[in-house]
C-alpha cells in the first residue's frame, strides 16, 4: 500500500527553478514528500523508481512537453493525479489537458493557498480512493470466505451418514443429501423443489415437516420427533427444528433421519425374550404360591411361630413376583400392539364405579377414605378396550392408596371438556418430588425415600398406564406436591 493520504508522494516537474523550490516548501509544509524535475524525460524517470500520487505538471517546457509527458503518465499503469500548471495564455492547452485525463489545473503563477487548496482536494480524491479500494478488497474477501464456508457446509451434509433434508415455509424440500435420497429409496438423482410428501410416502412424518415448516409447530426448544417405517422391515426415526429469520420467524425446517431399525429388532427380540420368560415362570410362581397358602392354611396353632412367618414372607415375595411377571406380561403385549381387545363402546362413569367398589377394600384397610361422585347427567361413551380401562385407572386408584398415609382421602371424578372425557385420581398423600415426575412413567423407576420405603411395587405401574393410553389414543398429565398430594389427569378422545 501506498503512503497515508496525508503523506502523498508529490512530483513537481517544472523548468522554472522558482516554482520548483517554492512548490518544495510549500508542500513539505503539508506533510508531502516531494520530488522535483526540471524537465519531461527526468520527470518520467523518477516516476519509474518512485511511487508517485501527484504530478505537478508544467505544460510549457524545453524538450518534451507537459502534454506528451501527460500521456505517457496515462498510458502507464499507475493512478497518479496529474495537476498541470499553465500560464494565462495557454487556459485552452490546459483545458485539453483535462480532456486527456489531468485531474486539475492551477494558473502559473500561483499563490501557496492556490496551490495548498488544489493538493488537499487531489488528496481528498486520493483518500476517497484509497478507501474504495478497500472496500473492494474487503468485499472480495469476505466473498471469497463465504465461497469456501459454502463449500465446507456442502461437503459436511453431502458426507453426513444421516438423511438430511430442509424444507421451505411451504413444506417444499430445498435441499436434501444422498443419505436421505438412499434412506426413501429415491433416485441419486432426485432433485429437490417438490412438496416433501413427494418423496415420503407416511402421513405422519409429512405432517411433521409441514407443521414445522410453517411455523405451525413453535420452536419450544425442543426437537420434534417422529418414528415411522416404510415397510415391515424399515423404522426410521425423524427429528425436526425449524429454521429461524434474524426476527425470529420461521424459514422452513431441517430434519434429520436416522435408520432405526436395528434398534426396533433389538428391542422386539428383547420384548419376546422377557415376555418368555416371563410366561415360563408364571405358572410354577403360581403354584409355589398357591402351595404357600393351602401349607399356611393348614398349619396348627402349636407350629411355631417363626415358622408361620417365614411361610407368610415367602407367599408375600411369591405373590410380588407374580405381579411383576403379570405387568411385564401386560408391557409385552403393549409393546407388541397387542394391547387386546377390540375397542367398544365404554360408559366411563360406569367402569370407574365398579374399580372403586372393587379397590374400596384396601383403602378401607388404610382408614383411607376412597370417593367417587358420578356426574348428574351421563357422559357420552368412549369407545376403548374396557380391560384397558381397568388397567389404567386400576393402577393409578391403587397408587393413591399405596403412596397415601393412613386415613388419608382419595378422590375420582369425571367430566367431559370439549371432545374428550377428563379423569382425575387426586390423593393427600405423599406427593412427588418435581425432579421425580418425568422419570416416574419410565419403565422399573420407583422413587426411593422415608416414606415409599417399605412400599412394594415393581415401577411398570405408570409406564403401563401411558403405554395404554397411547395405543388408545389418550394422555397422561400429573401435578404433584410434596406432603400434598398428587392429582394425575387422565384424557380419552370421545368419538365426533
Ligand atoms: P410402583 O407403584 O409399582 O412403584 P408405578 O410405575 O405405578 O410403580 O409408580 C412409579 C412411582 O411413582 C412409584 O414408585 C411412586 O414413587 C410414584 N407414584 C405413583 N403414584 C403416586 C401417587 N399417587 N403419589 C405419590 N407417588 C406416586
Amino acid at each position: 500500500m501506498k503512503n497515508s493520504p496525508q503523506a502523498v508522494q508529490v512530483l513537481v516537474v517544472d523548468d522554472e527553478q522558482d516554482i520548483r523550490d517554492g512548490s518544495e516548501r510549500i508542500l513539505s509544509r503539508m506533510g508531502c514528500s516531494v520530488f522535483k524535475a526540471g524537465r519531461g524525460e527526468e520527470g518520467l524517470d523518477i516516476l519509474s523508481r518512485e511511487a508517485v500520487d501527484i504530478v505537478l505538471l508544467d505544460l510549457k517546457m524545453p524538450g518534451m512537453d507537459g502534454m506528451e509527458v501527460l500521456s505517457r503518465i496515462q498510458s502507464g499503469d499507475q493512478q497518479i493525479l496529474v495537476i498541470v500548471i499553465t500560464g494565462f495564455a495557454t487556459v485552452e492547452t490546459a483545458i485539453e489537458a483535462m480532456k486527456q485525463g489531468a485531474y486539475d489545473f492551477i494558473p502559473k503563477p500561483f499563490e501557496p493557498d492556490q496551490l495548498r487548496i488544489v493538493i488537499n482536494r487531489a488528496r481528498e480524491k486520493i483518500r476517497l480512493t484509497r478507501e474504495a479500494e478497500e472496500l473492494i478488497r474487503e468485499r472480495k474477501r469476505t466473498l471469497a470466505d463465504l465461497g469456501a464456508e459454502k463449500s465446507r457446509i456442502h461437503t459436511i451434509i453431502e458426507s453426513l451418514p444421516s438423511g438430511l433434508v430442509v424444507t421451505n415455509t411451504e413444506g417444499e424440500v430445498v435441499l436434501m443429501n444422498p443419505s436421505f435420497r438412499r434412506r426413501l429409496g429415491l433416485a441419486s438423482n432426485r432433485k429437490p423443489g417438490e412438496p416433501i410428501s413427494a418423496y415420503v410416502d407416511n402421513a405422519e412424518f409429512c405432517s411433521l415437516v409441514k407443521g414445522i415448516s410453517s411455523g405451525r409447530i413453535a420452536d419450544s426448544g425442543e426437537v420434534q420427533t417422529c418414528e415411522f417405517s416404510l415397510s415391515d422391515e424399515k423404522y426410521l426415526m425423524a427429528r425436526g427444528r425449524p429454521v429461524l429469520g434474524e426476527g425470529k420467524e420461521c424459514l422452513g425446517a431441517v430434519i434429520n433421519l436416522v435408520d432405526i431399525s436395528a434398534i426396533k429388532v433389538l428391542d422386539r427380540l428383547k420384548s419376546e425374550f422377557v415376555a418368555k420368560v416371563s410366561h415360563e415362570l408364571r405358572s410354577p410362581l403360581s403354584t409355589i404360591h398357591e402351595q404357600l397358602a393351602l401349607v399356611i392354611k393348614d398349619m396348627t396353632e402349636d407350629e411355631s411361630q417363626q415358622d408361620q412367618y417365614i411361610l407368610s414372607r415367602a407367599k408375600e415375595k411369591t405373590q410380588g413376583l407374580i405381579s411383576l411377571i403379570g405387568d411385564l406380561l401386560d408391557l409385552s403385549r403393549i409393546e407388541a400392539g397387542n394391547a387386546g381387545q377390540q375397542p367398544r363402546p365404554v360408559q366411563v362413569e360406569k367402569l370407574l364405579s365398579s374399580i372403586v367398589d372393587f379397590i374400596g377394600a384396601r383403602a378401607q384397610a388404610k382408614q383411607q377414605s376412597l370417593v367417587f361422585n358420578p356426574p348428574s347427567i351421563p357422559l357420552p361413551p368412549v369407545t376403548a378396550d374396557p380391560v384397558a380401562l381397568e388397567s389404567i385407572f386400576g393402577n393409578l386408584i391403587t397408587n393413591a392408596i399405596n403412596y397415601t398415609q393412613e386415613g388419608g382421602e382419595i378422590r375420582v371424578q369425571v367430566k367431559r371438556t370439549d371432545d374428550r372425557l377428563c379423569i382425575t385420581v387426586s390423593d393427600n398423600g405423599f406427593g412427588i418430588e418435581s425432579k421425580h415426575l418425568e422419570n416416574i412413567f419410565k419403565r422399573f423407576y420407583r422413587v426411593k425415600n422415608e416414606k415409599t420405603r417399605f412400599i412394594t411395587g415393581t415401577g411398570l405401574g405408570l409406564p403401563i398406564v401411558k403405554g395404554l393410553l397411547d395405543e388408545w389414543g389418550g394422555s397422561i398429565r400429573v401435578e404433584s406436591t410434596v406432603g400434598k398430594g398428587s392429582v394425575f389427569t387422565v384424557y380419552l378422545p370421545l368419538e365426533e
